[in-house]
């Protein structure tokens, strides 16, 4: 006689249900994300980067103590990753808004991002708990390095940043135009 019978392997059945399975409530009924801007997922990783890179410095800085100089640092830093080429002093193209060669100049981050990286930084550093007085992001030493980029990357790319005037030139009506009846009146 057999007794063992290993092929009902599910000895317990319907009746009795196991308590763990409905033992979590859900912290947050909406847990749905919204989905971020463009704007807003863009400040999350200028943020996150950020973070990042003020936790790789030695020795690491903590949020509270940053200053306006190591926002600096990051600007700076980010000139490797940059796509704008930049030109130097002594090469022939300076000036040039469209070179017609390559040259050896240096890759920058080009004014408009750094002036927009700077804005969603600002903005989420105090979205995440600093206070509008000690936000590096918005001192004026900023300013003023941004300033020099831009007017930096104006005269080496020749790129004007001023604003441009409307002619009116363009825009003059022909007043007066008699031919029709200047012909009519040959006969
Ligand atoms: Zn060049």
């Amino acid at each position: 006689m057999s007794s063992g019978e290993n092929s009902r392997v599910n000895p317990v059945e319907g009746s009795s249900r196991s308590p763990i399975v409905d033992h979590q409530v859900p912290a947050h009924p909406q847990a749905v994300v919204a989905p971020l801007s463009r704007y807003e997922s863009q400040k999350r990783r200028d943020w996150n980067t950020f973070g990042q890179y003020l936790r790789n410095r030695k020795p690491p800085i903590p949020l509270s103590q940053c200053n306006c100089n190591h926002v600096l640092d990051f600007l700076r830093y980010l000139d490797q990753f940059g796509k704008t080429k930049v030109h130097l002093h002594g090469c022939v193209f300076f000036g040039q808004p469209d070179p017609p060669a390559p040259c050896t100049c240096p890759l920058r981050q080009a004014w408009g991002s750094l002036d927009a990286l700077i804005g969603r930084l600002r903005a989420a550093y105090e979205e995440n708990g600093g206070t509008p007085e000690t936000n590096p992001f918005g001192n004026g030493a900023i300013r003023v390095y941004l300033r020099e980029v831009r007017e930096c990357q104006a005269k080496a790319r020749g790129i004007p940043y001023k604003k441009k005037k409307k002619k009116k030139s363009q825009l003059k009506t022909i007043s007066g135009s008699t031919r029709q009846d200047s012909r009519q009146s040959a006969s």
